[in-house]
């Protein structure tokens, strides 16, 4: 099994960047603007005292501690303690009364646990880990009584109690916390039962259809052999497939609005389902080894994460749409099946407020995972900008990724050893990369890894080259998306922005925590009218994903086509066009990654005689 390096890793290049923006932004603010943080139950004030604060927690506390960023680490130490200082005698350490507790829906005591095992990763805090330790073997004494039970979003959440337990078994093992996790399975879903009713958007919201229920769960096998010590029979993979076939998008997630909605390419993914589903690839892949998991993660992350915040990462989308030309609040009925009719504006809480706390965790979580121990040394799971200083085989060892990567396909890779140290350096390969060379000579891959097994002495460099052929994939309805490595291409439409400042139910929107309405200005309705893709790179700047300066662009052969909007909407696109016959001259339109496209044509047909 493959583990973090908490405390050894250090984000550098366009990764820290990012990091710095999402600091910068509404993460590293929360706490100041939003009264469901702000004012917090969990913190003693008379605000949601559920998963709001533990969402927000499970991402700045990775923010804050690969950032070094000392006023952020303070704030997420200022809200531990308080949680751990509110915890009662026999454990129980949620905001609610005793008399409260079988109608709390436990999936709070779940997440809280998950966040102070990842306090504890960062810190030397005896506290924090005593209170973890507590809350558990309270949960487990109040399901074993039958005080409480698994309800609700407990019950289809059950797994994620296991990542608190992991931690505290890998401390000290005890024979309730295996005890525990079973009676977390025995009362939770079995989601391979409800496999029948995701193959058909089902217009109304349920738990077993629910996106960020499904995306969760992906990682629960995996976590199950961790801890069970059970064997992995792929299940995550059986259950993708059909998930895939039925509400799989161009950009390697689900649709889900918030339950699953088809493969339509203008039905909305909720921002949790994406940051979810990278931290279920992220385990999936640390646990089996199967590059494909970490193929899949950086799909989403380089792609849905970026897609649906604004540059300055103050604003985001409840739902992101593949082909989103436009973001403008729905004048009558919702386009949504199970969403209000503003959940596609960015924004501070568009629809509901769960992703404005949980959107903390995709680009720290990622970050963190970039380099991996394994038991025979260090994995580079993605190839991004990082350094780690660490011990390997009883020596100081220092590894560093100098890389552009995703927008570029080489790095240089500098592993220092002023001791002889002998140990595995793993390096994964995209699945997609072609001609891989390292130091010039073709690269020998087992099971999608480099791997150089030797003593490591001084300074050693080390430079990885791939290729990738920018292409067009098929989608449904016979449309084609562009890829490009671990990128999808976009057609960005022209935006104008719309700030919208006001108060609703006593939470200001005010810049820069506003929402946006997103107008377009130039057409949308193109097809692809030759199959040249062309690319052309540019400087990386200050905002990795811009809008305004993309670091890669491709152009193709386009011209517009009979495309109008769906029924009864004026600023959603109907799935397909009504013709893909050209009706302006082809001309060659600079396509971006979808991650940089605010609004934007993904899925596009390739014009008739193309
Ligand atoms: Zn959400």
């Amino acid at each position: 099994m493959l583990t973090p390096l908490y405390r050894e890793i250090r984000p550098e290049g366009w990764l820290r960047r990012q990091l710095e923006i999402q600091a910068h932004g509404l993460s590293g603010h929360l706490h100041e603007v939003w009264p469901d943080v702000r004012e917090s139950a969990w913190i003693g004030g008379a605000c949601e005292g559920w998963e709001r604060v533990p969402y927000w927690l499970d991402g700045l506390i990775p923010l804050a501690h690969l950032l070094g960023d000392e006023s952020l680490i303070r704030t997420a130490n200022r809200y531990v303690h308080s949680i751990i200082a509110r915890q009662q005698e026999d454990g129980w350490i949620c905001p609610c009364a005793k008399e409260e507790r079988a109608g709390y829906d436990a999936w709070a005591v779940l997440l809280i646990g998950k966040v102070l095992a990842l306090h504890c990763a960062f810190t030397d805090d005896q506290a924090a880990e005593d209170a973890l330790y507590l809350a558990m073997k309270n949960l487990h004494n109040l399901l074993q009584s039958g005080e409480i039970r698994l309800f609700d979003w407990g019950k289809f959440r059950w797994y994620e109690g296991y990542v608190p337990l992991l931690h505290l078994y890998s401390k000290k093992p005890e024979d309730w916390m295996p005890d525990l996790a079973r009676m977390l399975r025995d009362q939770g879903a079995e989601y391979e039962n409800f496999t029948g009713l995701w193959k058909r958007p089902m217009n109304k919201w349920t738990f077993e259809t629910h996106i960020v229920n499904i995306c969760m769960m992906l990682k629960s096998e995996a976590l199950c052999c961790s801890l069970l010590g059970e064997a992995y029979t792929g299940k995550a993979g059986r259950l993708l497939a059909i998930l895939e076939r039925y509400n799989g998008t161009a950009v390697g997630t689900l649709t889900g609005d918030e339950c699953l909605s088809g493969t339509g390419n203008q039905q909305g993914t909720e921002l949790c389902a994406v940051v979810e589903l990278m931290y279920s690839y992220s385990w999936l892949y640390a646990v089996t080894g199967d590059r494909q998991w970490a193929d899949r993660l950086e799909k989403a992350a380089f792609n849905a994460l970026p897609a649906t915040f604004t540059d300055d990462m103050w604003a985001h989308q409840y739902d992101q749409m593949v082909n989103q030309p436009a973001c403008i609040a729905f004048p009558g009925k919702s386009f949504f099946r199970t969403n209000n009719s503003e959940a596609h504006l960015f924004g501070l809480e568009p629809h509901y407020g769960c992703c404005t706390a949980n959107f903390s965790q995709g680009w720290p979580k990622l970050a963190l995972g970039s380099m991996l121990r394994s038991c025979a040394g260090v994995v580079i799971a993605h190839l991004l900008p990082a350094s780690m200083q660490t011990d390997l085989d009883g020596k100081s060892v220092c590894i560093r990724v100098k890389s552009d990567y995703p927008f570029r396909h080489s790095a240089s890779i500098t592993v220092s050893a002023r001791e002889p140290a002998a140990f595995e350096l793993a390096v994964r390969v995209p699945a997609w990369a072609k001609d891989v060379r390292l130091n010039g000579k073709k690269a020998a891959i087992r099971s999608g890894h480099i791997r150089l097994r030797r003593t490591w002495q001084g300074e050693t460099e080390l430079t990885l080259t791939m290729t990738a052929a920018p292409h067009m994939v098929r989608r449904p309805g016979d449309l084609r998306a562009v890829e490009y490595g671990a990128l999808v291409f976009s057609l960005p439409v022209e935006t104008e922005y719309r700030m919208k400042e006001y108060t609703q139910n006593g939470v200001a929107r005010s810049f820069p925590y506003c929402d946006y309405e997103l107008i377009p200005q130039s057409p949308w309705n193109y097809g692809f009218a030759g199959r040249a893709l062309c690319v052309r790179e540019h400087p990386i700047g200050d905002v990795p994903f811009s809008s305004l300066q993309p670091p890669l662009t491709i152009s193709a052969s386009m011209a517009q086509v009979p495309w109008d909007w769906a029924d009864g909407y004026d600023s959603v696109p109907a799935a397909y066009p009504a013709s893909r016959t050209a009706i302006t001259p082809a001309r060659e339109i600079l396509l971006v990654p979808y991650g940089c496209a605010k609004l934007r044509m993904t899925e596009m047909p390739l014009c008739r005689d193309t």
